[in-house]
């Protein structure tokens, strides 16, 4: 099946065609600066005519079966991949306060294929949606039951379809049943998030109500007293000036001023006293996270890296995994360096815990899940 991936951002819109028979990318591209001005496009309807003009050739050889949609929050209604009609559509959409940033995006991203392809289906993947299967000692918040009844206050969790794909190769390359497996999988890019895999779905999450929660990612804080931005209103700052602060400037880039790994171990290396701190933090609270989480799945079957930092930075890895004697983990000096596309293993032979690298591919796992659902439903 030929399928067009769609990943809208606020002013910005990804998109891959794959072949799911033969997992070829067909072509894929980026349109940016959406509604900026400046001569980029107005608004997700004017971007898609110019991802179908860049698209024409392809399309004539080889028209598209469907469109999947990487749809970031799907509240507690979605556990699983779903096709679009009308009333999805708006029930996407009333989850815009759940997700401001992402949420409208991905609506005006369906608006705009079906205004341009009406009879084309589509499929909306959802972010939260590996993340269903949450106890609710995990999900819940220690705050009264009238804000999660009210708001929807709970925790949802993200990267759900990097997770579930990610664990499904893992307990491949270790030759488990996936229904068997246990994980702690690291998901390290410029967002970071960490799950805790049981059986093979998903038991507890780094991320929360949002993808703010948890680990310390490129420019966001992860987990802080809620109280510092309770002093910080006090202090006179904004609701947005306070949000900006730790989506944006905190992490990585708020305690090294970058948040290019590569950048940091480069300094670091160097002795620039900053990396090395940011090194440090982003790595003990992650260890911290996977001690926590190889105790929550009865003991991980694997340590599961992902994402431009767990699959491309050895070093950092290895600043993680050198945290982790506690639990018996080794990395394989050699191994670890090695660079390839494909799945790994990357600890000791005598590690307790095999170290595994995995590469995601999120586009693949939508267009996989695509093809499923409009295969079902025809
Ligand atoms: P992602 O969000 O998955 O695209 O990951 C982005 C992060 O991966 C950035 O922090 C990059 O610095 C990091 N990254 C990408 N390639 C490398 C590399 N070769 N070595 C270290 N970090 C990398």
């Amino acid at each position: 099946m030929r399928v067009l991936v769609i990943n809208s951002g606020s002013s910005s819109l990804k998109y891959q065609v794959r072949d799911t028979d033969t997992n070829e990318v067909a072509a894929s591209g980026l349109i940016d600066r959406i509604g900026e001005g400046a001569g980029g496009p107005a608004d997700h309807g004017e971007a898609m005519d110019l991802v179908a003009a860049a698209l024409e050739g392809e399309l004539v050889q080889k028209p598209l079966d469907a469109v999947g949609h990487r749809v970031v929050h799907g509240g507690e209604r979605f556990s699983e991949p779903v096709r679009i009609n009308n009333e999805i559509t708006r029930a996407i959409e009333r989850l815009n306060p759940l997700a401001p940033l992402h949420n409208p995006a991905n609506v005006l991203g369906i608006r705009a294929i079906t205004a341009k392809w009406p009879d084309m289906p589509q499929v909306a993947v959802f972010d939260t949606a590996f993340h269903r299967t949450l106890p609710e000692h995990a999900w819940r918040y220690a705050v009264p039951d009238s804000l999660y009844r009210q708001y929807g206050i709970r925790r949802y969790g993200f990267h759900g379809t990097s997770h579930e794909f990610v664990t499904g190769r893992a307990a491949e390359l270790m030759g488990v049943p996936l229904t068997d497996f246990n994980a702690v999988v690291a998901h390290l890019g410029n967002g970071v998030s960490l799950t805790a895999i049981q059986g093979g779905a998903s038991v507890d999450t780094s991320m929360g109500f949002t993808p703010l929660e948890g680990l310390v990612m490129g420019t966001r804080s992860g987990d802080i007293d809620p109280s510092i931005l309770i002093f910080l209103q006090r202090q006179g700052m904004s609701a947005d000036e306070i949000d900006t602060l730790l989506n944006r400037e905190s992490g990585l880039k708020g305690l090294f001023g970058d948040n290019d790994m590569r950048a940091i171990v480069d300094a670091a290396a160097a002795g620039n006293s900053k990396a090395r701190v940011a090194l440090d933090i982003a790595s003990y609270r992650l260890a911290k996270y996977i001690g926590g989480y190889h105790v929550a799945v009865g003991g991980a079957h694997a340590l599961v890296f992902t994402a431009g930092i767990g699959e491309n930075s050895a070093d950092f890895r290895a600043l993680v995994a050198s945290r982790l004697g506690a639990l018996g983990v080794k990395l394989d000096g050699e191994a670890n360096l090695v660079r390839s596309g494909g799945p790994r293993v990357v600890s000791a032979p005598d590690s307790a815990i095999p170290v595994l690298v995995v590469p995601t591919d999120e586009e693949q796992a939508i267009a996989e899940a695509t093809a499923a659902v409009v295969q079902r439903s025809a």
